[in-house]
C-alpha cells in the first residue's frame, strides 16, 4: 500500500513536471519577440541556422563558430534590428527539426535554407524571399545519370528526412528507391561509400559540397523552383514585419549584394520578385 501511494505521488510529481516544462516552452513561443527586444537592454535574437551546409550554415572547427549566407544575412538582420551583429546566437537545426525547433520557442527564426511553400504555410510564417535555388542530383563525376529522368527503379537517391527535396523525388523519379538521412554530411557520407547513384537537394547547397569535395558534379539543370525565406512562428506578425523591413534594408544599403558576392562571387545576384 505504502509503496504503491509513494508510485502514485511520483507519478504525479512527475505529470506537474511534464505540464509546466510544456507550459514554459508555450509561453517562450508566444512572448512577443518585438516587445523583448525594445524591453531588454542587450537583447538577443535566436536564429536555427544549418550548420553542415557549406554556404549557408557549415560549423568552422577552428574559428568555433558557424559560417556561411544565412549566418551572415541573420548577423546583418539583428544589426538592423537591435543595433549589432553580435546580438545574433545560433542554434543549429536540420531539415527535420527545424520547425519543431521554432514551435517550441528554443528559436526565435529559421534561416536555414528553408523553401517557402503552401504547406509549411500552414505551421509557420514567411519573411519575404531572400535566396533563389532549384532542386538538382549530385552525382560521381563517372556516373552515367544526367538529369532526373534517366532514374529508373534501378537507381538509389539519397536526400534528407524534413526537406522539400525527399517529397519532390518521388514525384519526379517515383519509381526510384529513395533513403532518407538526418543531414546532408550523411547523405554525402552514404554516397561517398556506395549506398546510393544520387544525393539530391538544392542545386546551392549541392555546389558548397561539390566546392569541397572535387571528383562529383550535378547532373541535369534544376527540376524545381526553390525559393528561401525566414521561418518565423504564428502569433509573431510584428515580428515578421520587422524582419522584413530589415531585410529591404540590407538590400537598399548594398549590404546583401555584399554579403551575396562574398558566398557566391561567381553568380549573378537574383531577382527575387
Ligand atoms: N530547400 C529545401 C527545403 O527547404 C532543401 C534544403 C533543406 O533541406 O533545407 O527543404
Amino acid at each position: 500500500m505504502k509503496k504503491s501511494i509513494r508510485l502514485l505521488g511520483l507519478f504525479l510529481t512527475a505529470f506537474v513536471l511534464v505540464v509546466l516544462s510544456g507550459c514554459t516552452a508555450g509561453a517562450v513561443a508566444n512572448q512577443n519577440i518585438v516587445e523583448r527586444v525594445e524591453e531588454t537592454e542587450n537583447p538577443t535574437l535566436i536564429w536555427g541556422v544549418k550548420a553542415d551546409t557549406n554556404l549557408f550554415g557549415l560549423y568552422n572547427i577552428a574559428e568555433g563558430e558557424i559560417q556561411g549566407f544565412d549566418v551572415d544575412i541573420a548577423k546583418a538582420l539583428t544589426e538592423e534590428m537591435t543595433g549589432d551583429a553580435s546580438n545574433a546566437e545560433f542554434v543549429e537545426v536540420t531539415s527535420k527539426t527545424r520547425i519543431p525547433l521554432l514551435k517550441n520557442g528554443n528559436i526565435d527564426a529559421i534561416i536555414a535554407t528553408m523553401t517557402v511553400n503552401e504547406e509549411r504555410k500552414k505551421q509557420v510564417n514567411f519573411s519575404d524571399v531572400y535566396f533563389a535555388a532549384g532542386q538538382s542530383l549530385l552525382v560521381p563525376e563517372d556516373s552515367d545519370l544526367n538529369g532526373v529522368e534517366d532514374l529508373t527503379s534501378e537507381h538509389t537517391v539519397l536526400a534528407v528526412k524534413g526537406s522539400t527535396s525527399a517529397q519532390n523525388i518521388r514525384e519526379h523519379s517515383p519509381e526510384a528507391e529513395v533513403l532518407e538521412f538526418e543531414n546532408y554530411s550523411e547523405a554525402f557520407t552514404a554516397l561517398q561509400s556506395g549506398q546510393g547513384d544520387a544525393v539530391t537537394t538544392d542545386n546551392a547547397i549541392l555546389l558548397g559540397i561539390i566546392a569541397q569535395n572535387p571528383g562529383y558534379r550535378l547532373a541535369g539543370d534544376p527540376f524545381t523552383y526553390e525559393p528561401y525565406a525566414i521561418a518565423i512562428n504564428k502569433g509573431q506578425e510584428p515580428f515578421r514585419d520587422e524582419v522584413n523591413e530589415a531585410l529591404d534594408a540590407i538590400i537598399e544599403n548594398g549590404t546583401y549584394a555584399e554579403l551575396y558576392h562574398k558566398w557566391f562571387p561567381e553568380e549573378e545576384i537574383p531577382d527575387l520578385g
